[in-house]
């Protein structure tokens, strides 16, 4: 059976307006923003762009329209991230980092918390509200999903009567510090004597939950317009009926949350290649430093220049 790779009518409605929106909104910004030395500055200053954006539904695009959203499917999402992340990647990201926290209430979550959280999200025309899924322990990462009860993520929380109480210090939470410093869903553990196969799980956390405080913000060389704070929780207090799935249950829910970001970052990367190769195109065919050719004219850049332009519409496709 063949695969159809032409784009819908609606995707290439889609395509103009991630495009117009990108070279309108976000070249100009990233221009200015970039310059700034302060990563919170920087970050608080894309905020008029992410408003346009919620005020065009991108964030409801990620949400099931029983909950208000558009239930746009991931190759909608793809083909606006190519557009957008072609131009800037950062605004984008604090959109992409909405829909890894809601993902797991998306697949995992009760129909009661699904209405309670995905419909304010759906309905938020203005882009206040930023969902964050802090799964990365400052002393744990890359091995989450491990089985010694000793590695992985050490945030804790602990069941008493029918409140989790959580202690914990997470990392490159991004929209972890919301707008106003306040955002949250968070891996932890709630077994410390168990692997992450029993014990890894995810709880909802209201970002004005006491308890919860935003340090350091990461001062990142590039991606300048979103955030990757440090979210520290101390005693924060939620109900259990604020977890999401089962206990034990985080492999999974970050597995698949990170698998659905994942298809979709390489379609932001395929932006950030094709941003490149115009740049180098435009040199290749205005430089003329071995006489009077321009140099994509010598067969060694022009044969490397198609080689390069294969291999970003090969990614294209395999995203
Ligand atoms: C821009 C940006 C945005 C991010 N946004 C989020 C977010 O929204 N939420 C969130 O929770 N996290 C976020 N992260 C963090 C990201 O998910 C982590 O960086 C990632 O999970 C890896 O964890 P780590 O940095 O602790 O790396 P580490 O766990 O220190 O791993 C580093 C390297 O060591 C290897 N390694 C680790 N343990 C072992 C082992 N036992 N054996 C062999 N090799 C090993 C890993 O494979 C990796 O190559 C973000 C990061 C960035 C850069």
């Amino acid at each position: 059976m063949s695969i159809d790779f032409r784009p819908t009518e609606e995707q290439v409605m889609l395509r103009n307006v991630a495009r117009s929106f990108a070279t309108q909104v976000l070249q100009p910004l990233a221009r200015e923003l970039d310059a700034l030395t302060d990563p919170w500055e920087c970050f608080q200053r894309s905020k008029p762009a992410f408003t346009q954006m919620a005020a065009g539904e991108l964030t409801a695009s990620l949400i099931p329209t029983e909950y208000g959203g558009a239930g746009s499917s991931c190759v909608d999402l793809a083909i606006a991230a190519e557009e957008l992340c072609r131009v800037e990647v950062g605004v984008p990201t604090t959109l992409l980092a909405n829909g890894l926290a809601l993902h797991p209430i998306i697949t995992f979550g009760t129909p009661v918390q699904k209405e309670r959280f995905l419909r304010l999200f759906a309905e938020d025309k203005t882009g206040d509200l930023l969902a964050c899924f802090a799964f990365t322990d400052v002393e744990g990462g890359a091995n989450f999903d491990s089985d010694d009860p000793n590695a992985g993520v050490r945030t804790f929380a602990r069941l008493e009567g029918d409140t989790y109480v959580i202690n914990g210090v997470k990392h490159f939470a991004t929209n972890g510090s919301g707008w106003e410093r306040k955002g949250v869903l968070g891996t932890t553990r709630t077994d410390l004597s168990r692997g992450a196969k029993d014990a890894l799980s995810i709880i909802a956390v209201p970002g004005d939950t006491s308890g919860i405080r935003v340090g350091k913000i990461e001062n990142k060389i590039g991606l300048r317009l979103t955030v990757q704070p440090e979210v520290i929780f101390e005693d924060v207090r939620v109900p259990h009926e604020n977890l999401i799935g089962a206990e034990g249950d985080g492999i999974p829910i970050i597995t698949g949350a990170f698998g659905w970001t994942a298809a979709l970052i390489g379609a932001a990367c395929v932006g950030v290649m094709r941003a490149a190769f115009e740049y180098v195109l435009d040199f290749a065919r205005s430089a003329r430093w071995l006489g009077s050719e321009a140099i994509i004219n010598h067969q060694i850049v022009g044969y490397t220049l198609a080689d390069i332009k294969m291999r970003i519409e090969a990614c294209r496709y395999l995203t």
